[in-house]
């Protein structure tokens, strides 16, 4: 069970929204470092314990300073993702970089700001080499085909998914490597997404200490650090619970001892690359209800629309809804929650049982502070929203303002119609 509520009173939200209309995202700074403290610290048995928090997920200067601040660093995936780090202060090892189908200058940014190359391919050694040097350190992201439990709907089952390198590609790789003057290996995988089940969660380690284990067997080499790659879950339904990380640890830290110390292996670092438990839940779209209809269905349309939160339209994905000033009344009626673009797919939720709602009332959308704001597009020519952060002392700080049209047009030229 987990109650969604705001982290602050209607008249509070009243007073934020005189100033910043609707919609717009609302990040609660608290909830966010209390949350990753507690993650970091079931961790401090293992050695070099990081957290690379996947930027991808909120792409704000101002969340990834927060998440600086308690030694969390980064995980990248694209250039503007390594220049936003750049800006921050984020660079070397705090950096983690694990892209996929990625063009030259994104390497070649990323090894100029020290940060660790994680490969998604065995032929992206020579792609490296065709065009300058391989780094002295390099991580190579896993792909296990058919898994037992299959993935989930995110992901998609892993011998389907796009991403990774075979077993024997990878000890491939570190056997060319290590004769190309490569010093220190890694290895990385992402198998799970929004994975709720510990289970789940301690089976992608052992398969990566199983994994170590053979590389070493095959190579002669020790790998000296393991990513096990983000994934853990949000429990976006009420009656679903947060992951316990003091559990999740206990599991990882038997699979360790078992597994890398019961063989004789090196110790290792570990990491994860989480980037959907860290703000997921600490975030709020904030809308407000413009139109009711009543046809063979019931609507309320939203002054948001999918391009403020793409994860229904996109993924079916449940968001729980709460509108403000009744949240103890009763769910007597149905509505679909629509946004405004052309495609029926824009709506936050389908037959949901919610109170009355009136013209005006403010709608929450829960659980939008990871791949919220972020995967928002301008189809139809929709501006995506301001985010705002809740900070500790209970102020707020524009982190970023709503688009305007203006740019919106930035990249058209009107002068010579
Ligand atoms: C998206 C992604 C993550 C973060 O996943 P979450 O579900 O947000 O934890 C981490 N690593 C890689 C390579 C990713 O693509």
């Amino acid at each position: 069970m987990n109650e969604k509520k705001l982290p602050i009173t209607a008249a509070r939200l009243e007073e934020i929204i005189a100033e910043y209309p609707t919609p717009f995202h609302l990040y609660d700074a608290q909830g966010i470092v209390t949350n990753i403290r507690k993650f970091i610290k079931a961790f401090s048995w293992a050695k070099n314990f990081k957290e690379y928090f996947a930027v991808k997920a909120t792409p704000n200067p101002y969340i990834m300073r927060l998440l600086q601040r308690e030694g969390v660093g980064a995980d990248c995936s694209s250039l503007a993702e390594l220049v936003l780090c750049e800006k921050v202060g984020i660079t070397g090892d705090n950096i983690i970089f694990s892209s996929n189908d990625t063009p030259y200058e994104e390497y070649a940014k990323a090894m100029e700001l020290g940060a660790i190359i994680n490969l998604d391919d065995i032929t992206h050694v020579a792609y490296l080499e065709a065009h300058g040097t391989l780094p002295n350190r390099l991580a190579f992201r896993y792909n296990p085909g058919s898994l037992k439990h299959g993935g989930n709907t995110i992901i998609g089952l892993p011998e389907e998914a796009k991403y990774g390198m075979t077993g024997d590609q990878i000890i491939e790789a570190i056997n060319y490597c290590k004769t190309r003057g490569v010093e220190r290996f890694g290895l990385h995988t992402m198998v799970v997404s929004n994975e709720l089940d510990i289970q789940g969660l301690i089976g992608t380690a052992e398969l990566m200490f199983n994994l170590a284990l053979r590389v070493k067997e095959a190579t002669g080499i020790e790998v000296d650090f393991i990513d096990f790659g983000g994934g853990i879950g949000v429990p976006y339904r009420p009656e679903e619970s947060a992951v316990d990380f003091e559990a999740l640890s206990a599991g990882i830290k038997a699979a360790y001892e078992r597994l890398i110390e019961g063989n004789g292996h090196s110790s290792i670092s570990l990491a994860f690359e989480c980037g959907r438990m860290v703000t997921g839940p600490y975030g709020y779209l904030i809308a407000t209800a413009i139109h009711r209809k009543d046809i063979y269905k019931h609507y309320i349309g939203l002054d948001a629309c999918m391009a403020n939160l793409m994860r229904p339209a996109l993924y079916g994905s449940y968001h729980h809804i709460t509108v403000v000033g009744k949240e103890t009344a009763p769910l007597d009626h149905v509505y679909d929650v629509t946004g405004s673009l052309c495609e029926n797919n824009d709506k936050f939720a389908i037959d949901r049982q919610l109170p009355k709602i009136d013209i005006g009332d403010r709608i929450v959308i829960h659980d939008t502070g990871a791949h919220g704001h972020s995967m928002g597009f301008n189809y139809n020519g929709k501006l995506r929203s301001a985010e705002l952060l809740l900070n500790e002392d209970g102020s707020i700080t524009q982190i970023r303002r709503a688009e305007t049209l203006d740019d919106l047009f930035a990249t058209l030229d009107f002068s010579d119609l």
